[in-house]
């Protein structure tokens, strides 16, 4: 049984007062029985005073890059080290923003995965196919290329802990989500590519989130697929009321 996971990235949004006002306004507003896991992605400058702000919640935090180098003259760059003094769990790596605007490769990301699991935080790893490999009949073969690409040399235990997220390059911040149908679909190819590359225990262990246009009026069917097991939420999780909303679809 894989536990729901949602999470928001704020990407280059909000103030530190802003933020602070939104993860103690999702804090209070989760249910008691909460049974979904719940992380805040907020841009590295904040990370320190949301996971003040976040306190004994149940809401992780986690950044949204790191550098794989451990220390030294990286100048504008941060540990997984400095991640995890801070109290981040987790982070994103691999986001379609990282690939397409900063040219960011599969074997870069791939270093960024050994320096985070090496440093104990939990990346989540997106892939995902820009429109015209979608029209071009590529998605699986994108897809399954990033993920080799990505995870090269991660054991099984390793891979048991990442958590992906399928985000359809297409679909992000343009309001054209994925049907459920169209997202399912990767997601049962992706884990039959883990299957593949690993084993179908593994497969079935790790959460597979999809991100592209996540509101709370569609986040329900999208999670009812039975691959689909969280979302990644870019726009909607920068208002409590709407992040609120999609944790209650995948309930
Ligand atoms: C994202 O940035 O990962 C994302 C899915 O954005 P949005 O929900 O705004 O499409």
């Amino acid at each position: 049984m894989r536990r729901p996971f949602i999470a928001g990235n704020w990407k280059m949004n909000s103030t530190r007062a802003d933020g602070i006002a939104l993860v103690q306004g999702i804090a209070s507003n989760l249910p008691a029985d909460c049974s979904v896991e719940v992380a805040v992605c907020p841009p590295s400058i904040y990370l320190d005073a949301i996971v003040s702000a976040a306190g004994d919640s149940p809401i992780g935090v986690g950044a949204q890059n790191i550098y794989f180098e451990a220390s030294g003259a990286f100048t504008g760059e941060v540990s997984a080290a400095m991640l995890k003094d801070v109290g981040c769990q987790y982070v994103i790596l691999g986001h379609s923003e990282r690939r397409h605007i900063f040219g960011e490769s599969s074997s870069l990301i791939n270093k960024k995965v050994h320096a985070a699991l090496a440093g104990g935080l939990i990346p989540i790893v997106c892939v995902g196919e820009l429109l015209e490999e979608r029209e071009s009949n590529k998605t699986a073969d994108v897809v399954a290329e990033q993920f080799y690409g990505s995870l090269a040399g991660v054991s099984a235990e390793q891979m048991e802990t990442i958590v992906l997220a399928y985000e359809p390059v297409w679909a992000i911040g343009t309001g054209k989500v994925a049907t459920p149908e169209q997202a399912e679909a990767v997601h049962a190819d992706l884990r039959k590519v883990i299957a593949t590359r690993y084993n179908s225990a593994v497969a079935d262990k790790v959460r597979i989130q999809y991100g592209g246009s996540v509101k709370p009026d569609n986040a329900a069917e999208l999670l009812s697929q039975p691959n689909i097991d969280g979302a990644l939420v870019g726009g909607a999780s920068m208002k409590a009321d709407s992040f609120l909303g999609i944790i209650a679809g995948a309930k």
